[in-house]
């Protein structure tokens, strides 16, 4: 590894199928920064568990994101992909990390809140440290980058207080994180039928995932939401209809795209044309990603020996911060 380059790290839990707003607005991005910088890349297990204490999917949704993300372009010979759990430094770097986090922020938290109002009956104190564990998970590697969606952006923040407090206490240990894109503007990937955005645990017939079979993607497709179409020339199209025209943007040629603004700027748009044409260039979009993630899945040994490596590498790194740490706070008694 070159030690000039920056320290990245991102994460993504275990809770379902990827799809293509996980595509679009992260996978992609830790694709193309892999060559870029010194990346970790984590299956963050331990993070699931907060909010899905069922683990009897969790083996069979962490090897299958495994080798989707790994389908999806990750390289595990250019960025370290692990598992969280492999390395069990990052649970002790929460445990000094929980001394520096107040429960009053905590508390104010957004996403801990959203989840207390979605989740009433397992408000545990897993989930009110959910942000001690993530800062964790960037520390452990004294990350600076963390390329995130929008909904992340305090969490980061909370990352630099407690990073801060524990320099100013014990020493500089800890460069600060920040949430990281590359300047373009944050993607967001509707559903089909335009409410809300695509999800691993919610409205699957109206997301596409990167397992589905080409019939199904076709038939989602065609039953997504349109209506009869503009009346007045030059017309803002309705969520439902610009969430059709992102999707045609990311997997059409430029022509296509073109050809279907102009159809709808003169109100000669069909949308049943327009979806057939999104259905193909989706269906030839997503078709390799599923097999290559196929084969890569059926080839147990190489799945093996991924992980195993990952958490080798991972480890070498959580350690040697570990070990600072220590020093630091003067946890050294003989
Ligand atoms: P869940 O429904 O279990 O919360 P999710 O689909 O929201 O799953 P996460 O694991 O929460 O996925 O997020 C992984 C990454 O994917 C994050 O960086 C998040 O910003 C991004 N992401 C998730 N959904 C979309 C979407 N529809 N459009 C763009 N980015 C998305
Ligand atoms: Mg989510």
């Amino acid at each position: 590894m070159n030690q000039k380059k920056e320290i990245v790290l991102s994460g993504i839990r275990p809770t379902g199928f990827v799809h293509l707003g996980n595509y679009f607005g992260a996978i992609r991005n830790w694709v193309n920064m892999q060559r870029e910088f010194n990346c970790f890349y984590c299956i963050v297990d331990w993070h699931s568990l907060t909010t899905h204490p069922d683990t009897r999917e969790l083996p069979a949704n962490v090897i299958r994101l495994l080798s989707e993300l790994i389908g999806s372009g990750l390289d595990p010979d250019q960025c370290v992909l692990y598992i969280q759990s492999d390395v069990p430094e990052i649970a002790e770097l929460y445990l000094y990390l929980n001394m520096l986090a107040y429960k009053g922020e905590l508390d104010k938290t957004t996403t801990f809140k959203d989840k207390v109002r979605q989740n009433p009956d397992n408000v545990n104190a897993g989930l009110l440290t959910y942000p001690v564990l993530q800062s964790a998970d960037i520390l452990i590697h004294r990350a600076v980058k963390v390329p995130v969606g929008k909904d992340q952006e305090q969490h980061i923040e909370m990352t630099r207080n407690f990073a801060e407090r524990f320099n100013h206490r014990y020493g500089e240990i800890f460069p600060m994180p920040y949430a990281f894109n590359y300047g373009e503007d944050l993607i967001k990937i509707m559903s089909l039928d335009g409410k809300g955005k695509m999800s691993k645990s919610e409205n699957q017939m109206n997301t596409l995932y990167l397992a589905d079979e080409d019939d199904a993607i076709r038939k989602k497709i065609m039953r997504a939401t349109t209506d009869s179409g503009p009346v007045v020339p030059h017309s803002p199209k309705p969520d439902y209809i610009e969430g059709l025209y992102t999707l045609l943007r990311i997997v059409s040629e430029p022509a296509v795209v073109d050809k279907f603004e102009a159809d709808y700027n003169a109100c000669t748009i069909r949308y049943g044309d327009l979806k057939k044409q999104l259905a193909e260039d989706m269906v030839r979009f997503i078709t390799p990603i599923r097999q290559k993630t196929e084969s890569i899945r059926a080839d147990e040994k190489y799945m093996r020996m991924v992980m195993e490596q990952g958490a080798a590498k991972a480890r070498t790194s959580a350690k040697a911060t570990l070990q600072l740490v220590r020093d630091a706070i003067g946890l050294k008694y003989y």
